[in-house]
Parts: structure tokens; sequence; C-alpha cells
């Protein structure tokens, strides 16, 4: 671990939060008083210091600008009624960040910046972590290139930062989706399991059409024959069907191995759900739904946890679920709520004290 007295601190004069309430923040509109940085210069990382959050200037010859070396991860930190902050899963991003480093030909960072920087750093801004209800603060670490050069290869120099952002409630009001059948969004060989920048990017018109249509999200099919489920919208999908909870598996490279998909998929067995990571094609998934099968079906990710779908559509079949009679969802929601709250037995070691 980092010593404290390698990380240099530098603290604003006065906080913002002076004049913000931390009440029903939107997501991901406002950040706190500080920020983490990391330069990686010469083959190491150095200049590891927590200092006001403000603008960064480049040259606009920026490499991650014109080849996309960019990713990033999403993580929450909440507050316990008796004033005890915990961040959820850190150790699975960092892990995560890492393998999206390596695919994307960029440097990994030590878990002495990412974990022990961002525990300093959420230190440093705790008063900006809400303590309502389903409010938290959002962790965004990111990495991404920054040699002044067009040529194209892999950049000598790359910057680290960790930003935070006070957010919640996010009400996951539920949704119609559009079964994708022309645009892609991972294949094999791909890049569609590290958190990029790019593949956000290269999605967003699927959504834009579902959007003009009447449709919140698509649901990602595979490439090549638009018909093996992936995941929807930049959430992992879990099928309740017969009772047992469908998700595709993660072998192919292609699906996002999601923190929240690992939670409620343990979750799920520890309930007695059995639990199945396997293909699953819409062929399946419309035959279970005309023999009365399906019974939930949501979509996971750390923003929404649990995002309930109430509609799909695929070509002329359209599938409705009445959200209000489920009881797999609430209940695991509810059981990842009080993990987070700290209302009950941290069992899997999942909240980190900070
Ligand atoms: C981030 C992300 C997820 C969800 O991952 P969590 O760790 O649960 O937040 C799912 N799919 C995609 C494509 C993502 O980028």
């Amino acid at each position: 671990m980092v010593a404290a007295a390698d990380i240099k601190i530098e603290k604003i004069q006065v906080s913002k939060l002076l004049e913000l309430s931390l009440e029903n923040l939107p997501f991901g509109r406002y950040f706190t008083d500080h920020m983490l940085e990391a330069d990686y210069i010469n083959g190491e990382w150095t200049n590891v210091s927590i200092r006001p959050y403000q603008a960064l200037s480049f040259e606009p010859a920026l490499s991650a600008l014109h080849y996309g070396q960019s990713i990033f991860e999403g993580i929450k930190a909440y507050k316990t009624e008796s004033g005890e902050a915990y961040i959820f899963r850190p150790q699975d991003n960092f892990i995560r960040f890492n393998t999206s480093a390596e695919r994307m030909c960029m440097p990994t960072v030590p878990e002495e910046i990412f974990i022990e920087g961002m525990r300093q750093l959420i230190e440093v801004d705790k008063d900006w972590i809400p303590n309502r209800k389903d409010h938290s603060l959002y962790i965004r670490p990111f990495m991404f290139s920054t040699d002044a050069f067009l040529g194209v290869r892999p950049s000598t120099t790359y910057k680290f930062l960790v930003i935070l952002s006070p957010s919640g409630p996010y009400f996951a009001a539920p949704m119609k989706i559009l079964v994708e059948e022309n645009y892609t969004r991972a294949a094999p060989g791909g890049v569609g399991f590290s958190k990029n920048a790019g593949n956000y990017g290269g999605s967003l018109i699927a959504a834009r059409k579902a959007n003009e249509i009447g449709y919140d999200q698509v649901l990602w099919t595979d490439a090549f024959e638009h018909k093996w489920l992936q995941e929807v919208g930049m959430m992992n999908v879990v099928f309740i069907i017969d009772g047992i909870a469908v998700t595709p598996s993660l072998e192919e490279g292609t699906i996002l191995k999601g923190v929240t998909r690992d939670s409620v998929l343990t979750l799920l067995k520890k309930r007695g759900i059995k639990v199945e990571e396997r293909r699953i094609s819409i062929d399946e998934l419309i035959e279970a739904y005309k023999a009365g099968k399906v019974q939930e079906v949501f979509g996971t990710g750390t923003a929404a946890t649990i995002a309930p779908i109430k509609e799909m559509k695929y070509k002329d079949t359209i599938m409705q679920f009445d959200t209000d009679k489920w009881t797999i969802a609430p209940a695991i929601k509810k059981d990842m709520d009080d993990i987070k709250s700290c209302a009950v037995a941290d069992e899997n070691g999942w909240m980190f004290k900070i």
C-alpha cells in the first residue's frame, strides 16, 4: 500500500458543499471538491495527487481523442445511518479495470493507486457521501492515453483519474426494450468485455433509433445471427424462466462481467433459485413466453442495481410483463439494499470500509 505521504494532497479553500444540497441530485452532474490524478510516464506511475476538481488542458493531438485508448469504471460508495462509509466491491472493479487496460494496450494501474488512492480521495470528500435512502456517491475511475502524436500505436503516456459524483435516488422505471437486429455491440475477439469508451459511442445509435419508435433501450444480440441474447443497453440481463434464472455466459468475451450481475447471481443462489449461465436465443425466450414460463426480465448494473423490463419487441412479437406481480427481482433488490446500507451482515465481504 502507498503510505499516506506518497499521495500529495492539496485541499480546496472553500467547499462547494456550502452551496449544494445532497438531496435528490441527478446522476452524474455534480462533482465533489477533489479528484485523484496520476501520470504514467517513462514506464511508471508518478505524480499521484489529490487536488481540487478542475479542468484539464491538453494539446489537440491528444491520442485518446483520435484513437480511443480510454477506459473507465463505475462504483458506488454509501454512508450508513451511523455515518460509516463503505465502497461496494471496489476490488472487483479494480481487477476489471486492469483487464480492460490490457485489452486496450494500456498500462495496468497498481492497487496502491486505484484502491488506496480512491479510499483516500473519498476520505477527503467524505462529507459528500449522501446518507439518505437510495442515495450514493458514484465513483468514476478512468484512464486515457496522453501522447500528443498522430501516429497509430499504443501511447507511451497515460493519465489516470478518479472523480466523484453524489447522486440519487435512481428510479429504475420499468423499460420497454427492442430486440436489436441490425447493430452489434460486441463480437468474439472484439472489446465487448472491456469497459472502454468506444463501446458506448458505438452503441448510442441503436438506443436512439429504438427511442424514435417508443422503446427505451435495445436488447443486444450476437453479431452473426442476431439471435443469441447478450446485454440490455449497458446492463447485463437476467431472465427468470420457469423459476430458473438464466443469463448469458461470459466465455465468448461479448458480455461485460458486471459486478452487479455477479452479486445478483450470488443472491439468487442464496435464495435457493437455480442459476444458469449459458447461451440463450430469442427463439427460446419467445417459446417460453408463449408457454407462459417467462416470469421476470431485468437488467443489472451499478447505476440502477436492477432495472425491470415491462415489454420486449422482436419482429411482430411483443412480450409484456406485469412488473407489479414480480417477486424475485424486488426481493433481490431488497437484499442488495440491505447489504449496502449495512442493515444485514456482510456475509460475502462486499463492503469495503473507508
Ligand atoms: C458497466 C457495464 C455493465 C454493468 O456492470 P456493473 O459492474 O454491474 O456496473 C454491464 N454492461 C456493460 C456493457 C457495461 O459497460
